[in-house]
């Protein structure tokens, strides 16, 4: 039987909803029995969340001060000390999850399997290549523990109601000391955040400067959508680079993309292929990002934006 341990993810108190995904990706394998980590200074909160994820066995909180912020190089030997029992170590493909899972895969000795889009079985996922232009079926060794990431955009987040129990856990490792938080800087926007909007506006090129890339905030504060940029943006400086979508960006998959000056390079694609509705705002009628879009407006942004506006009110 297939033993899963899952990393939560969080912060401020509150369970990331990649979690869920992670856990809804693993109740996908027949009788699997799944646990939630938590590592935090004080885990109650987070782990009472985890509890209620419908399919979850237990959730062991691993209290700790040195966990109060979430460092990979920290995290790292508590959940492969912790992985001892398990036959599986899933994260989630986040920021969080690529810094920390390929470290816990070389503690243990093992590869990383990266991204899993669907669990065929217990040792079968499919996942994605050539920046998801196909989809390629691996099998995993049973031999040793698989360590693995779970693209969250292949996956609805499990549902809530779950009653698992949850335990206090002391892991026993000597924590390293080369790595220390020192400070955090993040701009408090208010919008909601790009992995896991429901809406999300992106600029591209077009936009042309950063004063100009203020019609993108504009518009997706109107809908309370989160804000992503092309790479060409980012690379211009018209937006940061954590807005960046994409295969070397953020993999998002909102209800609703709107793309606005993007042509829709497939390196930009494989970053909304699995978005529900996309909408492409550009001038050029031949532009790639058409032939994805389901809703497409040929017009100059510059005119279109301010009109659209004004028409949400
Ligand atoms: P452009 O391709 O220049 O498109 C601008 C669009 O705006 C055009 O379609 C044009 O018709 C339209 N336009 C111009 N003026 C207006 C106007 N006034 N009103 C309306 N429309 C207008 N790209 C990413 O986005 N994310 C990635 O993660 C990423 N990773 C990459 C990885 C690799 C290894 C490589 C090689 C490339 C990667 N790229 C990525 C870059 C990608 O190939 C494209 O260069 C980039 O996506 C183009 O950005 P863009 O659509 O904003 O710019």
């Amino acid at each position: 039987m297939a033993k899963i341990l899952i990393v939560a993810e969080h912060a401020g108190g509150k369970l990331n909803p990649a979690t869920a995904k992670c856990v809804a990706c693993a109740s996908a394998i027949d009788g699997a029995q799944i646990d939630i980590a938590v590592f935090a200074s004080d885990a109650a909160e987070v782990a009472a969340q985890a509890a209620a994820i419908q399919g979850v066995n237990r959730v062991l909180k691993v209290d700790n001060p040195a966990n109060a912020e979430a460092l990979a190089a920290v995290l790292a030997p508590q959940v492969a000390a912790l992985a001892a029992g398990y036959s599986h170590v899933f994260g989630p493909s986040t920021t969080f999850g690529k810094d920390l899972m390929p470290r816990v895969a070389a503690l243990l000795g093992v590869g990383q399997l990266s991204d899993i889009m669907m669990a065929e079985s217990a040792w079968r996922f499919q996942r994605p290549v050539y920046a998801g232009n196909a989809i390629i079926t691996v099998e995993a060794s049973q031999n040793s523990t698989l360590v693995a990431t779970v693209r969250t955009a292949s996956f609805q987040e499990a549902p809530q109601g779950g009653s698992a129990g949850i335990e206090a856990a002391t892991v026993a490792v000597d924590l390293p000391t080369h790595t220390r938080f020192v400070s955090r800087s993040a701009a408090a926007t208010g919008r909601p955040d790009l992995q896991t909007a429901a809406r999300v506006v992106s600029g591209g090129r077009a936009l042309a400067s950063a004063e100009n890339f203020q019609l993108i905030y504009s518009l997706a504060d109107k809908i309370g959508a989160g804000v992503g940029a092309s790479r060409a943006a980012v690379d211009a400086g018209y937006a940061a680079n954590e807005l960046q979508v994409g295969q070397t960006g953020k993999i998002i998959s909102p209800e609703l993309y709107v793309a606005v000056g993007i042509s829709g390079a497939i390196q930009h694609l494989t970053g909304i292929k699995d978005a529900r509705t996309i909408v492409a705002i550009n001038k050029d009628p031949e532009a790639p990002i058409f032939e994805v879009a389901d809703i497409g407006l040929v017009g100059d942004l510059f005119k279109v934006l301010p009109e659209l506006e004004q028409v949400l009110g």
